[in-house]
């Protein structure tokens, strides 16, 4: 068997030991000043399944923790779509999206600023359109659409009938975008996740839960 090779030891005046495996992969422990090195190493060994365990989740999910570069050809994704970034020199809007997403090489100093600014305006306007699309399929009626900056919560449905949105969906299939779309108008009239609620998704999006299962495993991914 391979030995679990120990990153770094931290030693302070804590009382217990703790391992901690990082994005990278490595693993730091940190551990009380007097603990001899046998005993780490012995328990080391003895965590190896739940070490290895998260060592390979970050291994498998290694490119979700790279910041992006805003560099030509980096991959962003637009509904599903991955497509290549593209610096143009006199572009006088900062971002167009034809076969490549385009940005304007002024832009570059703040090109993140930029281009959630971009996902905003395209989430707004996708969803509005979805939005309307379902609501008159449904007969529900909202008032406002709210595009947020949620990492994680990707809609909600609030008070008088505004529907929000994370702009980080504008990045799913229009598939996935319509799922959360479907799941917030259901709630204008069953705010909670009961077998009602469920019912009226399903109705509509009979493969709700696929696209709900996709969120959940690719949901990271859609970040600037
Ligand atoms: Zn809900």
């Amino acid at each position: 068997m391979k030995k679990i090779k120990i990153e770094k030891i931290i030693r302070s005046n804590r009382k217990t030991i703790a391992l901690t495996v990082t994005p990278d992969a490595t693993l730091i422990v940190r551990a009380p000043m007097k603990t001899s090195l046998d005993y780490i190493e012995n328990l080391v060994q003895k965590k190896r399944l739940w070490i290895e365990s998260k060592q390979e989740f970050f291994q498998k999910n290694s490119q979700k923790y790279f910041p992006k570069e805003f560099v030509n050809g980096e991959g962003f994704w637009y509904l599903g779509k991955e497509y290549k970034l593209e610096i143009v020199e006199n572009q006088e809007i900062p971002v167009i999206l034809e076969n490549t997403l385009k940005i304007a090489k002024e832009c570059l100093p703040f090109a993140k600023k930029c281009l959630v600014q971009w996902y905003k305006q395209m989430a707004f306007y996708k969803i509005s359109q979805r939005a309307k699309r379902y609501a008159k399929e449904t007969g529900l009626s909202y008032n406002t659409i709210r595009i947020t900056d949620a990492q994680k919560r990707w809609g909600s449905c609030g008070p008088k009938g505004t529907l929000n949105f994370s702009w980080r969906l504008i990045m799913s299939p229009m598939k996935i975008l319509d799922y959360v779309v479907v799941h917030e108008l259901a709630h204008l009239e069953e705010p909670n996740h009961s077998s009602r609620f469920w019912n009226k998704v399903k109705v509509l999006l009979p493969d709700y839960k696929e696209r709900q299962e996709w969120l959940k495993e690719n949901g990271n991914r859609l970040r600037v």
